[in-house]
C-alpha cells in the first residue's frame, strides 16, 4: 500500500488554493433552499477557473441567482463521465482550479462525482471538500431514529431481485439506514423494506429544506396506508430503523431455520455431539419432541 498525504497547511488560508498545481474542489450547493448556499461556495465557485455541473442548465440558474459568472462551465454527468473525466483532470494538472457541483447537495453521493475524485486522487491532485446542504443527512438528523451509527444505500437498483438482495445484506445492520428515492417508486420501496425487514419505524423525508417540507413518520405499514391515499410527491429520503435488539436475539436463536432437520442434527454432530444428543438439542431448537426428530430422521432413510 502507498501512503499519500494531502496537507491542509500547504494551502493559503486567504484564498484556500494550494500553491503550485490546480484543484479538484468539491463543492455543496442547496437541496432546495437557495439561503443553504456557503460562503465559502459562492467563493469558491467565483474564483475557480472552471465549474464542471452535472446539470449545466440547472447550475446556469443557481450562479446567475449568485451573480457568479464562470469562464468556463463543462458538463460532466453519468453518461459523459468516461471522456469528460480525464479532460477535466488534464485541465487541472495544467494548473486550472476546477470546482465540481451536482444538481444539489454534495457533489459524489449517488453522482458520477465519486469517480471524478478517484480520477484526481489517483493523479496526486489535491481535492478540497466545500461542504454544505446534504439530503440523507438533513432527514436522519430531523427523524428522531437514532444516529449514533447510520449506513447510507442511496438509491436501490430497478430490478427486484437485485432490490431484494441489497435488502437482504442490510437486514441484520443494527443502524439508520438512509434511502433515497423519487416520488414514483417510494410506494413500492416501501413494500420491499416490508418484505425485507417486517413492519419497523420508518421516517419519509419530503421536499427537505423547501415550502412543502415534511415528515411522515410511523411503522411501514402505517405509511404505506398513508401513501395510498396521499399520493406522493417531491423528492424522498427512506430513514429505517436498523434491526432491533429483540429482532437480533430472534435472528440468533433461530440460526438453523433455514435448515432441514437432517442438516440441524448434523450440524451438532459436527461439532462433535453423538447421535442422539444432536437430535436432543435439535428438537429443543424446534421445541420438538425427540421424537418427531426420530421420525423425521426415520423418514428420510
Ligand atoms: N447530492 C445530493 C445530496 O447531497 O443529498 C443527492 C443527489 S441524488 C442524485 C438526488 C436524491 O436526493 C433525490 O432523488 C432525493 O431522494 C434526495 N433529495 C435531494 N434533495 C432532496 C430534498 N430537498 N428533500 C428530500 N430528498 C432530497
Amino acid at each position: 500500500m502507498t501512503i499519500t498525504c494531502q496537507s491542509s497547511f500547504q494551502r493559503n488560508h486567504e484564498t484556500d488554493k494550494p500553491e503550485g498545481s490546480g484543484c479538484l474542489y468539491l463543492v455543496a450547493t442547496p437541496i432546495g433552499n437557495l439561503e443553504d448556499m456557503t460562503y465559502r461556495a459562492v467563493r469558491t465557485l467565483q474564483e475557480c477557473e472552471i465549474i464542471a455541473a452535472e446539470d449545466t442548465r440547472q447550475t446556469r440558474k443557481l450562479l446567475s441567482h449568485f451573480e457568479i459568472t464562470p469562464s468556463m462551465l463543462f458538463s460532466y454527468h453519468e453518461h459523459n463521465k468516461g471522456a469528460s473525466g480525464p479532460e477535466l483532470i488534464r485541465y487541472i494538472i495544467e494548473g486550472k482550479n476546477l470546482a465540481l457541483v451536482s444538481d444539489a447537495g454534495l457533489p459524489a453521493i449517488s453522482d458520477p462525482g465519486a469517480d471524478l475524485v478517484a480520477l484526481a486522487v489517483s493523479h496526486g491532485i489535491p481535492v478540497i471538500p466545500i461542504p454544505g446542504a446534504n439530503a440523507a443527512l438533513s432527514a436522519l438528523i430531523a427523524s428522531g431514529l437514532p444516529t449514533a451509527s447510520f449506513t447510507f444505500i442511496g438509491f436501490l437498483p430497478r430490478e427486484r431481485k437485485d432490490i431484494r438482495a441489497v435488502l437482504s445484506g442490510l437486514r441484520a445492520v443494527q443502524g439508520t439506514l438512509l434511502f433515497y428515492e423519487s416520488p414514483h417508486r417510494v410506494a413500492k420501496t416501501l413494500v420491499h423494506l416490508q418484505e425485507a425487514f417486517g413492519n419497523r419505524r420508518v421516517v419519509l423525508a419530503r421536499e427537505l429544506t423547501k415550502r412543502y417540507e415534511e415528515f411522515l413518520r410511523g411503522t411501514i405499514e402505517e405509511c404505506i396506508a398513508w401513501l395510498s391515499e396521499h399520493p406522493p410527491l417531491g423528492e424522498y429520503v427512506v430513514v429505517v430503523e436498523g434491526e432491533s435488539k429483540e429482532e437480533a436475539e430472534i435472528a440468533e436463536s433461530s440460526w438453523w431455520r433455514e435448515l432441514s432437520i437432517e442438516q440441524h442434527v448434523e450440524h451438532y454432530e459436527n461439532s462433535g455431539l453423538a447421535r442422539k444428543e444432536a437430535m436432543k438439542k435439535a428438537a429443543s431448537d424446534r421445541g420438538l419432541a425427540k421424537r418427531d426428530i426420530y421420525n423425521a430422521l426415520l423418514e428420510r432413510e
